[in-house]
């Protein structure tokens, strides 16, 4: 379950009850320190809390001692078989380091790691990943990959409780997303660290995304995971920014920026829809606010569903209407219709957060919305409807015809 142990990175809370951390990590030479920061400025505009820096060269530390000082938001310092250069991170003050023990040098070398970071008070990120597995390990790694991965975890935080050392998190990562699942949930029983979650090596935007979608958000949705970062096959390290928003603020866990709700289409569709929902989606990113925004491809069902929307559009072949909290607003012709949405949007900042509604607009909209709904139309929102409605009759119901025991009554003596 949840971690109960809380860390800190810089400034960030990781844990402990605190909002799941969003991190990424730069895809530059760390050395180029131009570079660097540009991306690292990049993914916290972007609501990254935190970002991680690959550090496998001398030169990488020389960088670090600037980007610490210069980053806008905490640094994790990334370090893979070279404990030297672990220690060094720790000295020039990156926020944490992140270890894989597996591939350090041993559990003496892990020592002197922990005694640099207790000196100077400098958290560790425990990194376990199936494709670098202690020796011993790697045979159970082909018959139980879970157990391998837990065994692994568990063994690292014995030796780390030994050293007398617990401001640490913990990620276990597989190509796998079952076993990543189930090796989280094993962990969250066994040990109360903060855990970091990630799909590692997930793939493109588009596989890489659902990927950890499915991976991240079936943990995170029993209540596991205490930050993410989202593994993409990307120089754009934002888009791994934009991708974890996306899966914290669709449960709710967290709220950055507008949602964007569309319908998916149909034959009723009669405007380029496709271009109107990029479009608004990428205006709204100018908009730090959680206001929701609906996009209906017709008039047929009326409001409907998006009748909670703050703010919403639904089209025809000429003329569209812009409502808001399920009235009308406008009537506008199609081809200003993301203009005259964000013209809206707009006005109710301007004003306080509050809908302007012109009362000749809005009746006129009211009556183009009456002229194009069509109630008896069996939209996919309405079959949707009926059979949510069917399902819940039949739940409550036993249907003797479909019964495989029909006729048959049986009574407990
Ligand atoms: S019927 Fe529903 S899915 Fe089809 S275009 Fe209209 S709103 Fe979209």
């Amino acid at each position: 379950m949840a971690s109960a142990r809380q860390i800190h990175v810089g400034d960030v809370p990781i844990g402990g009850g605190a909002p799941v951390a969003v991190q990424t990590m730069t895809k530059t030479e760390t050395a180029n320190l131009t570079a660097t920061m540009d991306q690292i400025r990049r993914v916290a505009d972007a609501g990254a809390d935190i970002v991680r820096c690959a550090v496998p060269r001398e030169a990488d530390i020389e960088a670090l001692k600037t980007i610490v000082v210069e980053s806008p938001i905490p640094i994790i310092a990334d370090i893979h078989f070279n404990h030297t250069l672990a220690i060094k991170a720790i000295e020039v003050g990156a926020h944490c380091v992140r270890i894989n023990p597996g591939n350090i040098g041993g559990p003496d070398k892990v020592a002197e790691v922990i005694a640099a970071a207790k000196l100077k008070g400098t958290p560790i990120r425990v990194g376990v990943n199936s494709g670098s597995l202690p020796k011993h390990l790697r045979d159970m790694e082909f018959t139980n990959p879970v157990e391998a991965l837990v065994t692994a975890a568990t063994e690292w935080v014995e030796l780390l409780h030994r050293l007398d050392f617990y401001d640490f998190k913990l990620s276990m990562k597989s190509t796998s997303v079952p076993n990543t699942i189930a090796s989280n949930r094993l962990l969250a029983e066994k040990i109360d660290h903060p855990l970091h979650l990630g799909i590692t090596e997930a793939g493109t935007k588009w596989s890489g995304s659902l990927k950890s979608a499915v991976g991240l958000g079936t943990l995170l949705a029993d209540g596991i995971g205490d930050t993410i970062r989202i593994s993409l096959s990307t120089f754009h390290a934002e888009e791994e920014v934009k991708v974890a928003w996306e899966i914290l603020k669709a449960l709710k866990l967290r709220e950055r920026g507008p949602v964007l709700i569309a319908c998916p289409t149909c034959g009723r569709l009669q405007f380029d829809m496709d271009s109107v929902v990029m479009e608004v989606e990428r205006r709204l990113e100018q908009y730090a606010d959680p206001i929701e925004v609906s996009i209906l491809g017709c008039a047929v069902n009326g409001i409907g569903e998006a009748r909670h929307a703050d703010f919403g559009i639904t089209g025809a072949k000429d003329s569209a209407m812009i409502f808001s909290k399920g009235e009308p607003l406008k009537k506008v012709r199609t081809e200003h219709l993301v203009d005259e949405l964000f013209a809206e949007i707009d006005k109710y900042y301007a004003s306080g957060k509050q809908v302007v509604v012109d009362a000749g607009a809005a009746a006129e909209a009211a009556l183009w919305l009456a002229e194009n709904e069509d109630d008896t139309a069996m939209t996919p929102e309405r079959l949707a409807a009926l059979e949510a409605k069917q399902a819940e009759a039949d739940a409550d119901a036993i249907d003797e015809a479909v019964s495989p025991v029909t006729g048959r009554r049986f009574t407990r003596a």
